[in-house]
């Protein structure tokens, strides 16, 4: 059942900001990328979710790493390892560390769009 009152503008928000998305109190991680279980606040079951935000997670990489293979084309560096180090970088940078913020906006848009049932 969807949740009543929670736009998508606000699931997203607490999703980016990497907190539950139903309270926007308990925090999802525990550490860096580890995803409690259930909210610490509100009990809201993550784990749950998990398998849900996959689809997500898999596009969003691909996209991600379209725009990098996008960029490595337009890109012409005068020594090639060089662009090869930084392609490794952004790699890193873009689609490493981006990490838990597109979990957080995949679990935000599986509550959105599922509720609690
Ligand atoms: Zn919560």
């Amino acid at each position: 059942m969807k949740p009543r009152g929670l736009t998508l503008l606000q699931a997203l928000s607490r999703g980016l900001r990497l907190h539950c998305p139903r309270c926007g109190e308990g925090r999802l991680f525990a550490g860096w990328n580890r995803l409690f279980e259930v909210c610490p606040v509100c009990g809201l079951d993550f784990e749950r979710r998990l398998g849900d935000t996959w689809f997500f997670m898999y596009m969003s990489t691909a996209g991600l790493s379209g725009v990098l293979v996008v960029a490595m084309f337009l890109i012409h560096p005068r020594v090639v390892w060089i662009g090869q180090v930084l392609v490794c970088l952004a790699a890193v940078a873009v689609i490493g560390l981006s990490l838990p913020y597109r979990k957080g906006i995949a679990v935000a848009l599986d509550y959105w769009i599922e509720g609690d049932g």
